[in-house]
């Protein structure tokens, strides 16, 4: 998946990101026992959930992998959320193949009048472009920390939901297709489930109050920096992650620091209208490498990660 932009565009919102920094920090410290409580994210089984993700084998479009993989992340949602949406279509590639698409919308709460969207890729790439051996470019990307990380979260998060029934809406949306194609001018075959979500939405009309795109967030020694595109298009948003992570004690993986712009599902619901921002630790020495695989990731960082997650959603 995904590009750095070579230079990103930077604004300065000092002024109004402490402001807003300072309005959470008073609703956090009123509700930061409540949240401690609430807490039931489990980062063992969302490391679980990642496990049996790989055991399918890459989750290419149109491979037995992705069908069996699929079809066990819709059995599994439909066991914790009050509604799964499945979204099929088929995608003509800029080579003319037909790749059979499915994004899985797991809605709890469909029917409340705030709706907060949180986006996962689970398709995986299907070379290895960043190999360090030209012979292994070819091998499919096992997907640990690129796919199946971003899934367990999202499995474990129904898990604590269901326990635990959030105060508004909440729609984990599982993309498929964002790390199929080449990430150049085009984006012709890249961000495919984010693209035909955001022409596509559950509800018409639907405007989640706010998003948030978890991306290759399982990796051991997780740091994870502000993204410029979020930083320029919803500061709101990132304000109030960064906040709950360190009202938690997090702010030693979400730290208070910068990362370039990256071209990730969160791109095409922005120009949708959708206040979406990308959490991601794009500084993965396995990225796009054979060697993504699943001792690279751990339930700490996942821990931490479902955490944050959860408490935004409290
Ligand atoms: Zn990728």
């Amino acid at each position: 998946m995904i590009r750095p932009i070579a230079s990103t565009r930077q604004f300065n919102l000092a002024s109004r990101a402490s402001a807003l920094s300072i309005a959470f920090l008073l609703i956090s410290s009123c509700r930061g026992e409540h949240q401690a409580r609430a807490g039931k994210f489990d980062g063992e089984s969302a490391i679980r959930y990642a496990k049996v993700q790989l055991d399918f084998g890459p989750r290419i479009p149109g491979t037995q992998g992705s069908q069996r993989a699929g079809d066990w992340l819709i059995q599994q949602m439909k066991l914790r959320a009050d509604t799964v949406i499945v979204q099929e279509w088929v995608h003509a590639t800029v080579d003319g193949k037909q790749l059979p698409m499915r994004n899985i919308i797991a809605r709890f709460k469909p029917h409340a009048t705030e709706h907060i969207l949180y986006v996962t890729h689970w398709d995986t790439r299907p070379v290895s472009d960043a190999a360090d051996n030209p012979a292994d470019k070819k091998i499919p990307v096992p997907g640990a920390d690129d796919g199946a990380a971003g899934v367990g979260l999202f499995v474990a998060l129904g898990d604590a939901l269901k326990k635990t029934p959030p105060a508004s809406g909440v729609d984990l949306l599982f993309v498929d297709g964002e790390d199929y194609g080449a990430f150049d001018e085009k984006l012709a075959d890249v961000l495919i489930g984010s693209t035909y979500f955001a022409q596509h939405p559950v509800d018409p009309g639907y405007k989640p109050i706010f998003g948030v795109l978890w991306d290759m967030i399982g990796q051991k020694n997780l740091i994870i920096k502000k993204e410029a595109i979020s930083v320029q298009e919803a500061p709101e948003i990132v304000a109030r992650v960064w906040q709950t992570a360190k009202d938690l004690g997090h702010d030693d993986v979400f730290v208070a620091s910068d990362q370039g712009g990256i071209t990730d599902d969160h791109v095409p619901l922005i120009k949708a209208g959708m206040r979406v921002i990308d959490v991601i630790d794009f500084d993965y020495a396995y990225h796009h490498k054979p060697t993504d695989t699943i001792d690279k990731i751990s339930a700490e960082s996942l821990s931490i990660v479902g955490e944050v997650a959860e408490a935004l959603l409290r």
